[in-house]
């Protein structure tokens, strides 16, 4: 790259498009590169929030980060392509790809976006390489996305402006840190040249990350691939972790940390739970499942990790009615945690909510008291949609207070403090059930009535 100057375009300033816009301002400024991030949205309220320096949605890090790239005027949101298109060398599409009902994906945004882009290129003196960054089925940047911004721009492909599909792989709850640090950094191109500028661009502001070059459908799969992966391994310790309870003495943690020291396996995602949420590896995984049927493929394999992961929360409901007294009714139970993951107030596919709709269709369940230390009012819209009727607790010790069973369902640091007597003194019945294994079980089955997910039936010593 000769010039040492280069403006990006982020389009959709959600997750992945905010944090990434705002850490690429950041590292422009540390790698003395005249940078800037504009950062369009097609709700003016956000783009708004964003140019006061108030991030949209939580993530860790972020707001600090956001407000030092707004007052250095490195980062700039706007609902309108056109005004900055001329200025920018790189474009990143960072809409959403949200799946349908039958777990096909829903490309309506890919598609406005891509419209937006085309039309706004028709009149610009720009050449910019346009980057899907969004998750994509393989087939859509070449298929879909291509052909709406040639149409709606009047312009060729590889001659006006160059195409690419760089997934990306951030986790919601450390996305400044995995866009500051990331594994590896995947580039499908169509024309070598264009894969050449932004490969420079990331060595010069990501320089030691291993980059990937390959095909434009090699890097969309990638992507899928490793998300149905890493879900595969969360079922596959869910299925195990079933097993694991119907064996006394057996701790499921133990057995995924003997198996997890094994390198060729890693103990990462073994960790059995109530179920992964989010607005990934659920969607994810079910676009997948539907892209292998449309291939005349049987998705075995895929389907299961799906199958296991919708019917834990009915699992753990199960395993926490076994464990309430037969005489005990007009049941108050305490949900702590509802976002779908620490460090984020995402709500989406939170397991939270299925295990409150299967405790509402309990007849002996009279109060379900809720928490989060950041999601609550996220949760309120969710639970408010769905129409389900819920206590929210404004501390944790509202909501344990006189209830009959804690379900630990996010693993936020602030439960994994709590103390057994905490639980004892205020609970009308103390009995915690642990879907995320934050307990040392050994402490808590010696207080209270402790039982968790993958815990066989505590042995005597
Ligand atoms: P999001 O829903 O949080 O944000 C998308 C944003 O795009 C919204 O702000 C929306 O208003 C905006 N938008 C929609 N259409 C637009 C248009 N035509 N022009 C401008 N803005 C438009 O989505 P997200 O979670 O950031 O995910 C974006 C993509 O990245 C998805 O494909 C997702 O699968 C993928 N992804 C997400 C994560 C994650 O952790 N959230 C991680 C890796 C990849």
């Amino acid at each position: 790259m000769s010039r040492i100057d280069m403006n990006i375009m982020i389009v959709g300033t959600g997750y992945v498009g905010l944090t990434t816009g705002v850490v690429l301002a950041k590292l422009g400024k540390e790698k003395k590169i005249s940078l800037t991030s504009y950062c369009i949205d097609s709700i003016q309220e956000k783009t708004e929030m964003i140019n006061a320096g108030t991030p949209p949605f939580y993530e860790q890090g972020l707001e600090v980060l956001l407000k030092e790239v707004i007052k250095e005027k490195r980062l700039l949101a706007s609902t309108h392509i056109a005004e900055f298109i001329n200025d920018v060398d790189i474009i990143f599409i960072c809409v959403g790809t949200p799946s349908r009902d039958d777990g096909s994906m829903d490309l309506q945004f890919i598609q406005s976006a891509s419209r937006d882009i085309g039309n706004a290129l028709r009149s610009a003196k720009s050449k910019p390489v346009i980057c899907v960054k969004s998750t994509v089925l393989p087939g859509t940047t070449r298929n879909v996305v291509l052909p709406i911004i040639e149409k709606h721009s009047g312009k060729k492909v590889n001659h006006d402006f160059g195409i690419m599909a760089t997934p990306e792989f951030l986790r919601e709850g450390n996305a400044i840190h995995d866009n500051l640090h990331p594994d590896r950094i995947i580039l499908g191109e169509m024309n070598e040249r264009h894969g050449r500028i932004v490969e420079d661009f990331y060595e010069k502001l990501l320089s030691g990350v291993p980059l990937l070059r390959m095909s434009i459908e090699s890097a969309e799969l990638v992507k899928y691939t490793s998300n149905a992966l890493l879900a595969m391994k969360i079922s596959f310790a869910n299925e195990i972790s079933r097993l694991a309870e119907t064996i006394p003495g057996v701790d499921v943690t133990e057995v995924m940390k003997g198996v997890g020291l094994d390198e060729r396996i890693s103990s990462k995602f073994l960790n059995a739970g109530v179920g992964f949420g989010g607005s990934c590896f659920p969607k994810d995984v079910s676009a997948l499942v539907d892209f292998t049927k449309r291939q005349d493929l049987v998705p075995h394999l895929l389907q299961s990790i799906l199958d296991i992961n919708e019917t834990q929360p009915i699992h753990f409901v199960n395993l926490l009615m076994k464990n309430i007294p037969e005489d005990l009714e007009d049941l108050t139970i305490s949900v702590l945690g509802l976002a779908f993951k620490p460090g984020t107030s995402d709500m989406r596919h939170a397991r939270s909510l299925k295990i409150i709709e299967h405790l509402k269709q309990i007849k002996k369940v009279k109060t379900i008291k809720v928490h989060d230390p950041i999601a609550m009012e996220t949760a309120r819209e969710e639970l408010s949609n769905l129409k389900i009727d819920v206590t929210f607790s404004k501390t944790i010790e509202e909501c344990i207070q006189d209830s009959d069973a804690c379900l630990i369902v996010t693993e936020w640091d602030v439960y994994k403090k709590i103390l057994p007597k905490t639980y004892q003194e205020l609970m009308r019945n103390p009995f915690v059930l642990d879907g995320r294994r934050i307990y040392d079980k050994n402490e808590f089955s010696s207080k209270i009535k402790y039982k968790a997910i993958g815990l066989g039936e505590i042995s005597k010593k």
